[in-house]
């Protein structure tokens, strides 16, 4: 199907498919109904659209286009994490991945959305980074993953639950900030009332430290979760490790940070990869105390999965508690997050898509 010169309605707000609406000379509750077939029913078809009038549906489908991202293939991990590869309308490739949550494992999931194809950070101990940078997704393309995993994850599992993702992180290929307006746009989608109605507490950005991203958010009247992808407690370390340092250094970066709480009222957490014998000493818990100390904070530490193709190792589960525990005589407030999806290459710093 040529969809080059149809409008795109995904993507669309209500009142802007309302005014789509009139500029084709339709009532504007059409609009409305469209937003609700698209954002609650995942349904992309113009022609299942069953409220529609029929001469509506042909038109649109002549005229216009939901390009709900395609899922080419799926894995499956043993903790029933999965790991969709989708195809965006230009053949790019993204991949986006869904965790189980909770008790009752399996029934409700955490997205993890791709904000651009490949990345252009460059971290040096990631996949995405490694496999270089296409472009930033549109706001449809991540609204877009949203309803393309819950439409899949409906149809595997049978089940007719439309809250089966409850929580969404952007944390999957690329970073957010660097793709600011859309992600933001996107954000919007996923929480407004009369559609997908998300929660905006279970909403979490992750940024690799784009300050002008953090102050920006700072101003969104949003209540979602801050994550700063830290993984380094010095600037030395961070340069080699996370090559936005050299743009916003660590001095820099906290004075964002300090901003965000200053006008949010609202706690951040700080992501860190544990890397073997790199980032883990007694001297580097004793740095990560004192930065992040004052600003009552929460660490999320990340045993790392390993890549194949990059020299980093995880550190064995006695260095982890180790550094864990200096950092909890420290004062902090730390979590380790427990492993998900690393038999099929899906947690954090996994992702990878050879380009076609
Ligand atoms: S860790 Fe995040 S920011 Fe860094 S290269 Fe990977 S995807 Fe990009």
């Amino acid at each position: 199907m040529n969809t080059i010169n149809r409008t795109q309605l995904l993507g669309m707000n209500c009142k802007q498919l309302e005014d789509y609406m009139l500029q084709i000379g339709q009532p504007r509750y059409r609009g409305r109904q469209i937003y609700k077939w698209i954002y609650q029913k995942d349904i992309s078809s113009f022609y299942e659209m069953s409220d529609i009038p029929k001469e509506l549906r042909r038109q649109l489908d002549e005229t216009a286009v939901v390009s709900i991202p395609r899922v080419l293939k799926q894995r499956v991990s043993k903790d029933g994490t999965r790991k969709f590869l989708m195809e965006l309308e230009d053949r790019k490739r993204i991949e986006t991945v869904v965790i189980p949550q909770g008790e009752g494992r399996g029934s409700r999931y955490s997205l993890c959305i791709s904000t651009q194809v490949g990345c252009p950070i460059s971290c040096a101990f990631c996949a995405t980074g490694s496999s270089g940078y296409h472009r930033n997704l549109q706001s449809h393309e991540m609204v877009g993953q949203f309803l393309s995993s819950r439409r899949e994850l409906k149809k595997r599992l049978k089940k007719n639950d439309d809250n089966i993702i409850s929580n969404v992180v952007y944390m999957g290929m690329g970073e957010p900030f660097l793709n600011y307006d859309q992600v933001i746009a996107s954000v919007y989608l996923l929480i407004d009332p009369q559609g997908i109605n998300l929660g905006q507490r279970h909403i979490t950005i992750s940024t690799s430290g784009e300050v002008k991203g953090i102050k920006r958010l700072a101003e969104e009247d949003l209540q979602i979760t801050l994550a700063i992808s830290l993984h380094a407690p010095n600037d030395q370390l961070r340069d080699q490790l996370v090559p936005l340092n050299r743009k916003y250094p660590l001095g820099q970066l906290m004075e964002a940070v300090e901003y965000y709480l200053d006008k949010t009222n609202r706690r951040v957490t700080f992501e860190y990869i544990m890397l073997d014998d790199v980032n883990i000493s007694r001297e580097h818990a004793h740095e990560l105390i004192k930065m992040v100390k004052p600003l009552l904070a929460n660490i999320n530490l990340i045993p790392y999965n390993e890549v194949e193709t990059l020299p980093f190792k995880r550190p064995s589960s006695n260095k982890v508690w180790q550094f864990y525990h200096w950092l909890v005589e420290g004062g902090l407030n730390v979590t380790i997050r427990e492993e998900r999806g690393g038999d099929i290459e899906a947690a954090c710093g996994q992702l990878y898509v050879k380009e076609r």
